[in-house]
C-alpha cells in the first residue's frame, strides 16, 4: 500500500473485483477461454498491478497494443502466458517477437508472409492469431486478402495458428443487425481455412449469447468495471474509486462568477468547493458544468470550466458540518459510476479510464466485492 495520508486526492484499485469480473466473465463464456485485454496500460489501471492479478485469476491469454506493452508484460507475466500484439508486425519490430516469445496479430497477408518466411528460415514454427476485418475497416485481412488466404493455405506454412480473430463494432447494442452480419461473416471466412480456433467476442460481446463465444472470448473494459450491458443494471464489480479532500470552500453572498470563461453565475447565497484535480488528472474538461460529485449522500454538481488542476463544485445543499476543508468527496465510484459520469461528459467509460491520472497516488487494494 502506498502512503496517501498526506494526499489530497487518492484513486483507490480494487485488484480483487477485477479477478471477480474476470471469473464472472469467463463463466459467461461457457466452454470458451477467456483472455484480457490489457493495452494502454491496462485501460489505465495499471498493467503492472492488474496483470499479476488476473494471472492469478486463472488467465493465460492477455492482449496489448504494442510489442513495447508486450515486452513489459512478459517481464511482469512471465514466460507462461500467451501474450498477442493486437497492432501486429512489421520488420522493424521483428526481433522483439522472437526474443520475448510473442504473438502477433497479423493483419494483412504481408505480415503473415513476413512471419511464415521468418519460421522457415528459422524451421521452427511460430506463434500468432489471424485477425479478419469484417467489418470495422482498421485492422485485419480485408474481404479480397481473407479469400485469397482461404485458397492458398500455403502462405501459412511454419505458423502456430492459435486463433482466427474478428472484432465486434456494435456489440453494446445487441439488436444492431451489424452483430450477426459480423458474425456470419466471420464464420464464413474460418470455412475456408484448416480447423484453427476462433474469437470474436469483446466485453459486450460476451453478452450476445454463446454463439458469439467461440473458442475463446477478449475482455477489455468490463474487467475494469464499466457497464458491458449500457442500458441494463451493470454486472459488474466496481474497480476504481477517487475521492478528493476539499481543498477551499467560498462562502458567496453576492452575485458572482465561477471559473475561467465566467461560463457559471452564482446568485444567491451560495457555496462553491475548490477540489484539488483537474483535466490534467483525467477529470477531462467536458464535464465542466456537467460532471457532478458525492458528499455525505448529496450530490453536488460541478461548477463553471474544469480547469488543469482544479474543479469547483456547489456545495450549498450540503449541511454545513460536512463542509470543511478536508472533507471526503466521491469523484468517481459508488453512486458516480464511471459510465454515467462518461455519459455526462459525452464520451464512454474507456476514455474515462484510459485518462485516469498519474500525479494523485494510488492505492491498490484487494476487497471481496461481494462484501
Ligand atoms: C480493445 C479490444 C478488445 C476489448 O474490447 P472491450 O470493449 O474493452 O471489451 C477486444 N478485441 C480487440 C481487437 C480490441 O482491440
Amino acid at each position: 500500500m502506498s502512503d496517501t495520508a498526506h494526499a489530497s486526492a487518492v484513486l483507490t484499485v480494487n485488484l480483487a473485483a477485477i479477478q471477480s469480473n474476470y471469473r464472472k466473465l469467463r463463466e459467461l463464456a461457457g466452454n470458451a477461454a477467456c483472455a484480457a485485454l490489457v493495452k494502454a496500460n491496462a485501460y489505465g489501471i495499471g498493467i503492472e498491478q492488474a496483470a499479476p492479478a488476473l494471472k492469478d485469476a486463472g488467465c493465460h491469454h492477455f492482449f496489448v497494443a504494442t510489442v513495447d506493452e508486450a515486452i513489459l508484460l512478459r517481464k511482469i507475466a512471465g514466460p507462461d502466458v500467451q501474450i498477442f500484439v493486437l497492432n501486429g508486425i512489421d520488420n522493424r519490430s521483428r526481433d522483439p517477437f522472437l526474443e520475448f516469445g510473442l504473438s502477433p496479430v497479423l493483419n494483412e497477408l504481408a505480415q503473415i508472409e513476413l512471419w511464415s518466411k521468418q519460421a522457415r528460415t528459422g524451421k521452427t514454427r511460430l506463434p500468432a492469431a489471424i485477425h479478419f476485418d469484417t467489418g470495422m475497416s482498421r485492422l485485419g485481412l480485408p474481404e479480397s486478402e481473407a479469400r485469397e488466404l482461404g485458397q492458398d493455405h500455403e502462405r501459412l506454412e511454419g505458423l502456430d495458428i492459435k486463433y482466427l480473430m474478428s472484432h465486434l463494432v456494435s456489440s453494446e447494442q445487441p439488436d444492431s443487425p451489424c452483430n450477426r452480419e459480423q458474425l456470419e461473416k466471420f464464420l464464413e471466412i474460418r470455412q475456408t481455412l484448416p480447423p484453427f480456433p476462433a474469437s470474436l467476442a469483446n466485453s459486450s460481446g460476451i453478452f450476445l449469447g454463446a454463439e458469439y463465444h467461440l473458442d475463446l472470448v477478449r475482455p477489455g473494459v468490463a474487467l475494469y468495471g464499466a457497464n458491458p450491458v449500457p442500458g441494463n443494471p451493470n454486472p459488474m464489480a466496481e474497480v476504481v474509486q477517487l475521492k478528493a479532500k476539499i481543498s477551499q470552500i467560498r462562502r458567496v453572498d453576492t452575485p458572482q462568477t465561477v471559473g475561467y470563461g465566467a461560463t457559471h453565475r452564482v446568485t444567491g447565497p451560495a457555496r462553491i468547493a475548490t477540489l484539488p484535480l483537474g483535466y490534467a488528472d483525467g477529470y477531462i474538461r467536458s464535464l465542466s458544468g456537467k460532471g457532478y460529485c458525492y458528499i455525505g449522500g448529496i450530490r453536488v454538481p460541478v461548477v463553471g470550466r474544469v480547469s488543469m488542476d482544479l474543479i469547483t463544485i456547489d456545495v450549498t445543499a450540503v449541511p454545513e458540518e460536512l463542509l470543511l476543508p478536508g472533507s471526503d468527496v466521491t469523484v468517481i465510484g459508488g453512486p458516480v459510476s464511471i459510465d454515467e459520469l462518461a455519459e455526462a461528459g459525452g464520451t464512454i467509460a474507456y476514455e474515462i479510464l484510459t485518462s485516469l491520472g498519474s500525479r494523485y497516488p494510488r492505492d491498490y487494494v484487494s476487497e471481496d466485492p461481494s462484501l
